[in-house]
Protein backbone atom coordinates (compact mmCIF):
# COMPACT_ATOMS: atom_id res chain seq x y z
CA UNK A 1 0.00 0.00 0.00
CA UNK A 2 1.08 3.50 -0.09
CA UNK A 3 3.39 5.11 2.15
CA UNK A 4 2.14 8.48 1.63
CA UNK A 5 -1.30 9.24 -0.01
CA UNK A 6 -2.22 12.57 -0.65
CA UNK A 7 -6.16 13.20 -2.09
CA UNK A 8 -7.98 15.85 -3.00
CA UNK A 9 -5.88 19.06 -1.21
CA UNK A 10 -6.94 22.47 -1.73
CA UNK A 11 -5.74 25.46 -0.09
CA UNK A 12 -5.74 28.93 -0.15
CA UNK A 13 -3.42 31.84 1.65
CA UNK A 14 -6.41 34.39 1.06
CA UNK A 15 -6.22 35.00 -2.45
CA UNK A 16 -3.86 32.88 -3.53
CA UNK A 17 -4.56 29.10 -4.58
CA UNK A 18 -1.90 27.33 -3.41
CA UNK A 19 -4.00 23.63 -3.93
CA UNK A 20 -6.41 22.75 -6.16
CA UNK A 21 -7.02 19.43 -5.67
CA UNK A 22 -3.55 18.45 -5.56
CA UNK A 23 -3.92 14.18 -5.32
CA UNK A 24 -1.15 11.36 -5.59
CA UNK A 25 0.71 8.60 -3.63
CA UNK A 26 4.00 8.04 -3.00
CA UNK A 27 5.17 4.02 -3.10
CA UNK A 28 8.05 2.88 -1.22
CA UNK A 29 10.77 1.17 -1.95
CA UNK A 30 11.41 3.75 -5.18
CA UNK A 31 12.64 7.58 -5.11
CA UNK A 32 9.39 9.94 -6.43
CA UNK A 33 10.45 13.37 -7.77
CA UNK A 34 7.61 15.95 -7.33
CA UNK A 35 8.61 18.25 -9.90
CA UNK A 36 7.01 22.03 -11.22
CA UNK A 37 7.87 25.27 -11.10
CA UNK A 38 8.11 27.43 -7.29
CA UNK A 39 4.75 27.82 -6.33
CA UNK A 40 3.26 24.88 -8.10
CA UNK A 41 2.34 24.20 -4.03
CA UNK A 42 5.05 21.91 -3.63
CA UNK A 43 6.46 23.10 0.33
CA UNK A 44 2.28 23.52 1.21
CA UNK A 45 1.76 19.67 0.09
CA UNK A 46 4.68 18.71 2.09
CA UNK A 47 3.69 20.60 5.30
CA UNK A 48 0.25 19.68 4.74
CA UNK A 49 1.50 15.55 5.30
CA UNK A 50 3.30 17.21 8.32
CA UNK A 51 0.00 18.50 9.66
CA UNK A 52 2.33 22.32 9.88
CA UNK A 53 -0.38 23.57 7.77
CA UNK A 54 -3.87 22.46 7.64
CA UNK A 55 -5.84 22.14 4.24
CA UNK A 56 -9.06 23.39 3.79
CA UNK A 57 -9.79 20.54 1.90
CA UNK A 58 -8.84 17.03 1.52
CA UNK A 59 -6.80 14.60 3.54
CA UNK A 60 -3.03 13.42 3.50
CA UNK A 61 -2.34 9.81 4.76
CA UNK A 62 1.50 8.89 6.03
CA UNK A 63 1.02 4.79 6.62
CA UNK A 64 -2.61 4.90 5.67
CA UNK A 65 -3.00 7.40 8.86
CA UNK A 66 -3.09 10.93 9.46
CA UNK A 67 0.36 12.63 10.57
CA UNK A 68 -1.51 13.63 13.56
CA UNK A 69 -2.29 10.05 14.75
CA UNK A 70 1.21 8.42 14.17
CA UNK A 71 2.51 6.85 17.09
CA UNK A 72 6.29 8.17 17.32
CA UNK A 73 6.11 10.41 14.25
CA UNK A 74 10.19 11.34 14.05
CA UNK A 75 10.09 7.62 13.44
CA UNK A 76 7.76 7.17 10.66
CA UNK A 77 8.81 10.02 8.57
CA UNK A 78 11.64 12.02 8.30
CA UNK A 79 11.68 15.31 6.54
CA UNK A 80 13.77 18.15 5.35
CA UNK A 81 11.72 21.47 4.31
CA UNK A 82 14.10 24.22 5.40
CA UNK A 83 17.40 23.96 5.78
CA UNK A 84 18.39 27.35 6.91
CA UNK A 85 16.38 26.49 10.49
CA UNK A 86 19.42 26.58 12.94
CA UNK A 87 20.48 27.61 15.90
CA UNK A 88 24.13 29.49 14.58
CA UNK A 89 25.86 29.15 17.84
CA UNK A 90 25.66 25.10 17.82
CA UNK A 91 27.44 22.90 16.26
CA UNK A 92 25.82 20.34 14.46
CA UNK A 93 26.81 17.78 16.98
CA UNK A 94 24.56 19.64 19.55
CA UNK A 95 22.26 20.05 17.50
CA UNK A 96 22.09 16.43 16.20
CA UNK A 97 22.36 15.07 20.28
CA UNK A 98 19.68 17.39 20.97
CA UNK A 99 17.33 15.74 18.26
CA UNK A 100 18.38 12.18 19.51
CA UNK A 101 17.70 12.81 23.18
CA UNK A 102 14.19 14.68 22.24
CA UNK A 103 13.76 11.45 20.37
CA UNK A 104 14.43 9.00 22.86
CA UNK A 105 17.94 8.23 20.56
CA UNK A 106 21.24 7.31 21.73
CA UNK A 107 24.71 9.13 20.93
CA UNK A 108 25.66 6.67 19.17
CA UNK A 109 22.97 7.12 16.40
CA UNK A 110 24.12 10.55 16.21
CA UNK A 111 27.38 9.20 14.95
CA UNK A 112 25.55 6.63 12.33
CA UNK A 113 24.00 9.35 10.36
CA UNK A 114 26.62 11.93 10.36
CA UNK A 115 28.98 9.03 9.04
CA UNK A 116 26.10 8.84 6.86
CA UNK A 117 25.91 11.96 5.54
CA UNK A 118 29.54 12.68 5.32
CA UNK A 119 29.19 15.29 8.39
CA UNK A 120 31.79 13.86 10.38
CA UNK A 121 35.48 16.28 9.66
CA UNK A 122 33.04 19.32 10.50
CA UNK A 123 30.45 18.12 13.27
CA UNK A 124 32.20 20.24 16.03
CA UNK A 125 32.21 23.66 14.02
CA UNK A 126 29.16 26.14 15.01
CA UNK A 127 26.33 25.86 12.78
CA UNK A 128 26.83 29.68 11.89
CA UNK A 129 29.85 28.84 9.44
CA UNK A 130 28.18 25.87 7.96
CA UNK A 131 27.26 26.69 3.96
CA UNK A 132 24.40 25.67 2.63
CA UNK A 133 25.54 22.17 1.11
CA UNK A 134 26.77 21.57 4.83
CA UNK A 135 23.40 22.80 6.51
CA UNK A 136 21.40 20.41 3.76
CA UNK A 137 23.73 17.24 4.54
CA UNK A 138 22.98 18.36 8.71
CA UNK A 139 18.86 18.60 7.64
CA UNK A 140 18.75 15.44 5.36
CA UNK A 141 20.89 13.69 9.22
CA UNK A 142 18.11 15.10 11.05
CA UNK A 143 15.65 13.08 8.92
CA UNK A 144 17.66 9.87 8.80
CA UNK A 145 17.80 9.62 12.87
CA UNK A 146 14.87 8.13 13.84
CA UNK A 147 15.33 5.36 11.04
CA UNK A 148 12.38 6.62 9.56
CA UNK A 149 10.60 4.32 6.21
CA UNK A 150 9.18 7.28 5.00
CA UNK A 151 11.44 10.32 3.84
CA UNK A 152 10.58 13.70 2.63
CA UNK A 153 12.80 16.53 1.13
CA UNK A 154 12.08 19.91 -0.18
CA UNK A 155 14.56 21.01 -2.70
CA UNK A 156 17.48 19.15 -1.47
CA UNK A 157 19.88 20.27 -4.45
CA UNK A 158 19.46 23.67 -3.26
CA UNK A 159 23.26 24.96 -2.66
CA UNK A 160 24.83 22.33 -3.33
CA UNK A 161 27.93 21.91 -5.61
CA UNK A 162 28.27 18.97 -8.12
CA UNK A 163 29.31 16.73 -6.09
CA UNK A 164 26.83 17.05 -3.74
CA UNK A 165 24.25 16.73 -6.34
CA UNK A 166 25.85 13.12 -7.25
CA UNK A 167 26.61 12.55 -3.39
CA UNK A 168 22.35 13.17 -2.81
CA UNK A 169 21.69 11.11 -5.65
CA UNK A 170 23.57 7.90 -4.30
CA UNK A 171 21.76 8.38 -0.99
CA UNK A 172 18.44 8.70 -2.39
CA UNK A 173 18.96 5.73 -4.37
CA UNK A 174 20.31 3.74 -1.66
CA UNK A 175 17.44 4.45 0.96
CA UNK A 176 14.75 3.51 -1.91
CA UNK A 177 16.70 0.34 -2.77
CA UNK A 178 16.23 -0.29 1.44
CA UNK A 179 12.80 -0.22 0.98
CA UNK A 180 12.26 3.07 1.99
CA UNK A 181 9.19 5.58 0.49
CA UNK A 182 11.48 8.71 -0.67
CA UNK A 183 9.87 11.86 -1.48
CA UNK A 184 12.46 14.37 -3.06
CA UNK A 185 10.46 17.77 -4.94
CA UNK A 186 12.45 20.22 -7.26
CA UNK A 187 11.74 22.98 -9.41
CA UNK A 188 14.40 21.42 -12.23
CA UNK A 189 13.55 18.15 -13.77
CA UNK A 190 17.54 17.95 -14.54
CA UNK A 191 18.37 17.46 -11.30
CA UNK A 192 15.36 14.51 -10.78
CA UNK A 193 15.54 12.63 -13.78
CA UNK A 194 18.32 10.64 -12.81
CA UNK A 195 17.12 10.38 -9.55
CA UNK A 196 13.87 9.30 -9.13
CA UNK A 197 12.02 6.08 -10.52
CA UNK A 198 8.50 8.27 -10.80
CA UNK A 199 7.76 11.64 -11.05
CA UNK A 200 4.80 13.26 -10.02
CA UNK A 201 4.91 16.73 -11.84
CA UNK A 202 2.68 19.36 -10.09
CA UNK A 203 1.80 23.46 -11.53
CA UNK A 204 -0.70 25.55 -10.52
CA UNK A 205 -1.82 23.28 -7.21
CA UNK A 206 -2.36 20.18 -8.78
CA UNK A 207 -1.31 17.56 -10.62
CA UNK A 208 -0.08 17.63 -14.49
CA UNK A 209 1.22 14.11 -14.87
CA UNK A 210 2.21 11.18 -12.95
CA UNK A 211 4.19 7.95 -14.27
CA UNK A 212 7.50 6.36 -14.23
CA UNK A 213 10.21 8.57 -15.16
CA UNK A 214 11.20 6.72 -18.71
CA UNK A 215 7.73 6.73 -19.64
CA UNK A 216 7.16 10.71 -18.71
CA UNK A 217 10.93 11.21 -20.80
CA UNK A 218 9.78 9.26 -23.71
CA UNK A 219 6.83 11.03 -24.28
CA UNK A 220 8.28 14.34 -24.04
P1 LIG B 1 6.47 25.46 -4.22
O1 LIG B 1 6.95 24.73 -3.03
O2 LIG B 1 6.04 24.57 -5.34
O3 LIG B 1 7.40 26.53 -4.67
P2 LIG B 1 4.59 26.62 -2.35
O4 LIG B 1 3.81 25.51 -1.77
O5 LIG B 1 5.69 27.20 -1.55
O6 LIG B 1 5.10 26.22 -3.80
O7 LIG B 1 3.61 27.83 -2.69
C1 LIG B 1 2.36 27.66 -3.37
C2 LIG B 1 1.66 29.00 -3.40
O8 LIG B 1 1.21 29.34 -2.10
C3 LIG B 1 2.54 30.16 -3.87
O9 LIG B 1 1.74 31.06 -4.59
C4 LIG B 1 2.99 30.76 -2.56
O10 LIG B 1 3.31 32.11 -2.72
C5 LIG B 1 1.77 30.57 -1.69
N1 LIG B 1 2.11 30.44 -0.25
C6 LIG B 1 2.78 29.42 0.32
N2 LIG B 1 2.88 29.61 1.65
C7 LIG B 1 2.26 30.78 1.92
C8 LIG B 1 2.00 31.52 3.11
N3 LIG B 1 2.42 31.08 4.32
N4 LIG B 1 1.32 32.67 3.00
C9 LIG B 1 0.87 33.11 1.81
N5 LIG B 1 1.06 32.46 0.64
C10 LIG B 1 1.75 31.31 0.70
P1 LIG C 1 12.32 23.74 27.26
O1 LIG C 1 11.38 22.56 27.12
O2 LIG C 1 12.94 23.90 28.59
O3 LIG C 1 11.78 25.02 26.67
P2 LIG C 1 13.61 22.82 24.90
O4 LIG C 1 13.11 21.41 24.88
O5 LIG C 1 13.05 23.81 23.94
O6 LIG C 1 13.59 23.39 26.37
O7 LIG C 1 15.19 22.79 24.68
C1 LIG C 1 16.04 22.04 25.51
C2 LIG C 1 17.47 22.48 25.26
O8 LIG C 1 17.80 22.24 23.87
C3 LIG C 1 17.68 23.95 25.47
O9 LIG C 1 18.98 24.13 26.01
C4 LIG C 1 17.60 24.57 24.11
O10 LIG C 1 18.40 25.72 24.00
C5 LIG C 1 18.17 23.46 23.25
N1 LIG C 1 17.60 23.45 21.89
C6 LIG C 1 16.35 23.81 21.53
N2 LIG C 1 16.18 23.70 20.21
C7 LIG C 1 17.36 23.24 19.72
C8 LIG C 1 17.84 22.91 18.42
N3 LIG C 1 17.05 22.98 17.32
N4 LIG C 1 19.10 22.48 18.30
C9 LIG C 1 19.89 22.38 19.36
N5 LIG C 1 19.51 22.67 20.60
C10 LIG C 1 18.26 23.11 20.81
Amino acid sequence: RAAIEVNGLRKRFGPTVALDGMSFAVAPGRVTGFVGPNGAGKSTTMRVILGLDAADEGHALVGGRPYGSLRRPLSQVGALLDASALQPSRSARDHLRWLAHSQGLTAGRVDEVVEQVGLRAVIRRRAGGYSLGMRQRLGIAAALLGDPPVLMLDEPFNGLDPEGIVWIRGLLRSLAAEGRAVLVSSHLMSELQDTADHLVVVGRGRVIADAGVAELLAAT
